[in-house]
């Protein structure tokens, strides 16, 4: 892409009603724009950042065996009255009357419409286990929308369920989503650490909740500072391994990490002082087994194998999608900018030319551009008649982790500058060594 010809209206200025960092950079970058409160227009870039990290979700979602499906974003409320949860929801729900007079909902979750569509196809123990999950957006009305897209009303969200003849085999659901979540956020270069949390109004008591740890963060967290040594790293696994993913489990969740909600201040205690933390966290995601209250609910039953019917145990697993953008910036920026990590930045590498118009500084940008197009990347070739600094300055902003600087006076030595945009560090090298340099990096993720 040329710079010249994208849509990206990056803001010179600070927008005034942005309090936290991701939220000013998302705007200042061009973005996000704010339609109404809570509710955003994704622009070119935001869009494109938002995509890579839902194929990272579906990439990761179904590497562990679950299938992905779509469900309707507005539904009737006849279900929920079935469940219990259509008065529970309260004013977080958007009711919707149609022209006639039916009442319908923008869905905050989707429990409930899952449970109907299990309990019309599946009748037997033999169809489990089953996961299925969505990547769609939901509305919750907020009372206090803030921060950008970390807490819209309109908001982007992986949701999936696990259908299960026994407890046992539902808390393998559980485990092996909580292996997934440790490998998704990795790719995003974030850590996120599951933390025990409160089920609230979902009901069940086996819940973890995946927190990126971040002064701005909404949730106040207490850990022990071991927890944050833990990586998943590349570790191969068996998804279908009851004791592997049990194995992960233990080692990620052992060490105490808990929300304010279910924070045990005597354990809390016995960890040794120097290692004991209290400090904030975003939630980026959640993991539920909560049992069969929802097929009793909806009577979502299956034949045992034994002559009887047994409602199917079910848990359900959320990622804000949208979220994350805002998380991934507040975890990885600095007084210039975002720093995109390789696995979910926009484009892959930034081209400057120093001299824009000059034939030898031109013909050199064209030529990285196509090997890098070549090469399978996606490059953002700054091609504007504009001062080196203002250039500098867009591309420290919008954070994309490389950067390749092209003017006449390295040409004339046969170089080019390579940039990291997290170190700072630059070297020169031909642009062929240059597009080899970065095409490795990306090939290694
Ligand atoms: P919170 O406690 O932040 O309100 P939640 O626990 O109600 O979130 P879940 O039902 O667990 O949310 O939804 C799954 C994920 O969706 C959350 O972990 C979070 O990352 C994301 N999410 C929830 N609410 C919002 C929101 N208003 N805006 C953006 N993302 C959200
Ligand atoms: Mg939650």
């Amino acid at each position: 892409m040329r710079l010249s010809r994208y849509f990206m209206p990056v803001l010179k200025e600070n927008p005034v009603d942005a309090q936290i960092v991701s939220h000013r950079l998302m705007l200042r970058a061009g973005m996000i724009k704010q339609s109404s409160a809570g509710i955003y227009s994704w622009l070119p870039m935001g869009f494109k950042v938002l995509k890579k990290i839902e194929d990272i979700v579906h990439e990761e979602q179904q590497r562990a065996g679950h299938m992905p499906m779509l469900m309707p974003t507005i539904q009737s409320a006849d279900l929920w009255r079935e469940s219990g949860r259509y008065d529970a929801f309260g004013d977080e729900m958007l009711r919707i009357k149609d022209r006639h007079d039916r009442d319908m909902l923008f869905t905050p979750t989707a429990e409930e419409l899952i449970t109907d569509i299990f309990r019309a196809h599946v009748g037997s123990y033999k169809d489990l286990p089953l996961t299925l999950y969505q990547i769609q957006w939901k509305f919750r009305d907020e009372i206090r929308p803030r921060f950008g897209v970390m807490r819209g009303r309109e908001f982007y969200m992986k949701d999936g369920y696990n259908f299960d003849l026994t407890k046992e085999a539902a808390l393998h659901a559980y485990n092996r989503h909580l292996v997934s979540y440790l490998r998704t956020y990795e790719r995003m270069g974030l850590q996120a650490i599951p933390m025990r949390a409160d089920s609230g109004a979902m009901g069940g008591d086996n819940t973890h909740e995946f927190l990126v740890l971040a002064e701005t963060g909404e949730s106040e967290v207490f850990y022990d500072s071991a927890v944050t040594d833990l990586t998943f790293g590349d570790r191969a696994i068996d998804y279908d391994s009851v004791a592997q993913c049990q194995g992960v489990l233990e080692e990620f969740t052992t060490k105490y990490a808990r929300t304010d909600e279910t924070h045990d201040e005597a354990l809390f205690n016995q960890i040794p002082e120097e290692r004991r933390r209290v400090a904030r966290g975003i939630e980026v995601g959640q993991i539920f087994y909560f049992g069969t209250k929802y097929s009793e609910a909806l009577n979502a039953t299956v034949d045992d194998g034994q002559g009887g019917k047994t409602p199917v145990h079910m848990g359900s697993h959320g990622i804000g999608v949208s979220r994350l953008l805002g998380a991934i910036i507040e975890a990885s920026h600095d007084d210039k900018g975002i720093i995109w990590p390789e696995g979910v930045t926009p484009f892959h590498c930034g081209i400057v030319n120093l001299k824009q118009g000059d034939e030898a500084a031109d013909a050199a940008c064209d030529g990285l551009y196509s090997a890098l197009t070549n090469a399978g990347l996606e490059p953002l070739y700054d091609d504007r008649k504009e001062r080196a600094g203002g250039k500098f300055a867009t591309m420290d902003l919008i954070g994309l982790p490389w950067r390749i600087t092209v003017g006449p006076r390295g040409l004339k030595n046969g170089v080019v500058e390579v940039t990291s945009r997290r170190s700072g560090v630059s070297e020169e090298m031909t642009p062929e060594a240059a597009v080899a340099k970065v095409a490795a990096i990306y090939a290694a993720l």
